[in-house]
């Protein structure tokens, strides 16, 4: 149950890294109360996305800590505030990478609240409607929202597969829209775990022909499972035949996008949405973008909160589901290392039941 405390104040439990490199650690702490247009939810299940691991470890800058990580929410809301018309106590929501945004400027009105300058994200995000409080994300009990940015999700919607899709899902579905992928599209998928996968899902159901760049063949025949029609371990030109006209770059560590450029067809396009950390991200020079003339490249974040919705109706409409692998709160360091040292599949998804 989650406590509401006198001053209206939320009492929750989360998991957090209290330095870039200690342990995750139970830790107690509350949010704020429940606005006009909030709800409150329990959460019943938080995916673990490599973001997590880049901002706990202060890979994307020095993190606010204690730092509770996790923007891939499913639960139950159990409680509303007076306006809210979206949510009833006892419907499902999810819950993305952003908690609220101004609702007024030119991004918000075409509903790519992720590009609003006042965005406040999920968590290790300053939310100035909240007292410039830090937020705190997912690996936690309850999160307070604003309705607008809670998805609706139905009640027979399975979970435990619905968290991850409110990241891995929507950052993969949203370039393949923006790109057109359409029947024949042949579409790259670089980096082949919790985005990858999605990604790869996404493009054989809108009919591309797809294939898929990795360090390995751990998970080939996965990827043959899912439709892919090649699996490469190699970007050397005179090994990948077959030329682009979308590759969707997944990859979170360093690595050369010039060489997938090169992979392009003329008019194709690199999208990139893996963020490596900052010190070792990779540079695209003026030559190689010149050189490969004719070519787009650009950058996705998540996506916005109408087409978060349509993502979601649209994975539990063709049943798209993440592969997921249910872990429970102790075992969330385990997970880390897993993503890190190549020993992962595909996504965790820390069971938060029990912790209700
Ligand atoms: P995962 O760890 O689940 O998957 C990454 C995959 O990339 C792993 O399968 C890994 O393989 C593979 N990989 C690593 N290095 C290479 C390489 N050099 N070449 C080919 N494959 C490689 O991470 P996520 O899918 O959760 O996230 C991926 C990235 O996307 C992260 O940087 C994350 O921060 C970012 N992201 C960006 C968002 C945005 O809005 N732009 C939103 C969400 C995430 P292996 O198993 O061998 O390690
Ligand atoms: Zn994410």
């Amino acid at each position: 149950m989650s406590k509401i405390l006198n001053d209206g104040r939320i009492q929750s439990k989360g998991y957090a890294m209290l330095s870039k490199d200690s342990r995750f650690t139970p830790y107690e702490f509350t949010r704020h109360s429940i606005g006009d247009h909030d709800i409150l939810i329990k959460i019943l299940y938080a995916g673990i996305c490599h973001s997590d691991i880049h901002t706990a470890r202060s890979e994307w800058g020095e993190a606010v800590y204690p730092c509770v990580p996790g923007h891939e929410i499913a639960g139950e809301v159990v409680a509303v505030g007076k306006k809210v018309s979206k949510f009833k106590v006892g419907d499902y929501a999810g819950v993305g990478c952003m908690v609220n945004s101004c609702g007024e400027c030119e991004t918000c009105k075409i509903s790519q609240e992720q590009f609003c300058q006042k965005a406040v994200f999920t968590y290790n995000s300053v939310d100035i409607y909240h007292g410039n409080e830090n937020t705190y994300g997912g690996y936690s009990n309850n999160i307070v929202v604003s309705e607008r940015f809670a998805i609706c999700v139905p009640k027979d919607a399975p979970m435990e597969k619905v968290a991850p899709l409110l990241c891995a899902g929507i950052t993969t579905y949203s370039p393949l829209k923006f790109s057109k992928v359409k029947e024949g599209t042949k579409v790259g998928v670089a980096g082949f775990g919790g985005l990858g996968m999605m990604a790869v899902k996404y493009a054989v159901k809108m009919g591309a022909k797809v294939s898929v760049f990795a360090r390995n063949e751990n998970k080939k025949a996965e990827a043959l499972q899912m439709g892919v029609s090649e699996f490469y371990t190699s970007t050397d030109k005179n090994l990948v035949k077959e030329r682009f006209d979308l590759i969707l770059s997944t990859i979170p560590t360093p690595y050369n996008p010039v060489e997938y450029m090169e992979l392009l067809k003329f008019g194709g396009e690199l999208s990139i949405v893996g963020l490596p950390p900052y010190e070792v991200a990779p540079k695209i020079s003026v030559i190689d973008i010149v050189y490969n003339a004719g070519k787009k490249v650009y950058g996705s974040m998540i996506g916005g909160i109408a087409e978060t919705q349509e993502m979601l109706d649209f994975s539990l409409k063709h049943k798209i589901y993440p592969e997921t692998e249910l872990i429970q709160v102790h075992e969330i360091d385990k997970a880390y290392e897993n993503l890190t040292s190549g020993k992962a599949k595909f996504r965790y998804v820390i069971d938060m039941t029990k912790e209700n």
